[in-house]
């Protein structure tokens, strides 16, 4: 049986499955994964949230990465695995959509907000830090390129971030728990494109699997639990889903 066979069967016995994605399914749509060798944090420090916060130096930084276009988030598109994501979602097949990139993309390709549960954020726009107001990305840059002052929140005058997870921000809670109870109420845990090593999130995939769940694992490279799936493909995940989904259906 193919490969694409076998992950078909499997969604086609799943009444309720939940997808888990990471970089790998996004390097697709041309965005570096930032912590493969060679990615952009081997290149340049992530600046951490207790330092974008206290130093305003480093927020400066960090705005002029994220308008320089270093992380390719900015008009970057869905691909293949994507569009097959938001088939399954649709059909009523995938319950949510965890995932671990905050590249926009799964809403891009058509998945409802409400069923994308973001475990980093979003990085396509920004939020006030005191007050939590939405600030768009496109107002932002005109005012910090124009007259080169740190974005300040137009509610409060509170410092504005993009709205992800930095490292040593505290993970979402509501987000988190979302998450567990989509894992603990799914028949099937389908892994896209993570390595599983960025814990907790990649705790989701075993407690799946220890609460009988099946557990498959597509990513181009081994991982730490390729040993628990039920069915391990290395391999692209836009051309294998673009063959299975319409096989699942
Ligand atoms: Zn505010």
């Amino acid at each position: 049986m193919s490969s694409s066979d076998r992950l078909a069967r499997l969604l086609a016995q799943s009444r309720r499955a939940v997808v888990f994605t990471g970089a790998g399914i996004s390097t697709e749509s041309g965005i570096p994964d930032f912590r493969s060798p060679g990615g952009v944090w081997s290149k340049m420090t992530p600046i951490s949230f207790q330092d974008f916060v206290a130093r305003p130096e480093r927020r400066r930084e960090a705005w002029e990465r994220a308008f320089s276009g270093v992380t390719r988030w900015q008009g970057a598109d869905p691909n293949a695995g994507h569009y097959a994501v938001a088939r399954l979602v649709a059909q009523g097949k995938v319950s949510a959509v965890i995932t671990q990139n905050v590249d926009n993309l799964h809403q891009h390709s058509g998945v409802p907000d409400d069923k994308v549960i973001e475990l980093h954020g979003n990085a396509s726009f920004a939020t006030c830090l005191e007050c939590g107001l939405r600030h768009e990305l496109e107002v932002i840059k005109q005012s910090f390129l124009g007259t080169g002052e740190l974005p300040a929140c137009r509610g409060c005058g509170g410092i504005v971030k993009t709205a992800t997870i930095s490292f040593g921000q505290a993970m979402p809670e509501a987000a988190m728990a979302r998450a567990e109870a989509e894992t603990l109420a799914c028949d099937l845990f389908l892994v896209l494109g993570s390595s599983l090593v960025v814990y907790p999130a990649a705790g989701f995939p075993l407690l799946a699997k220890r609460n009988g769940a099946r557990l498959a694992i597509v990513n181009r490279e081994p991982t730490d639990q390729d040993g628990y799936a039920d069915l391990v493909l290395h391999e692209e995940i836009g051309p294998l889903l673009g063959q299975v989904v319409p096989l699942a259906s």
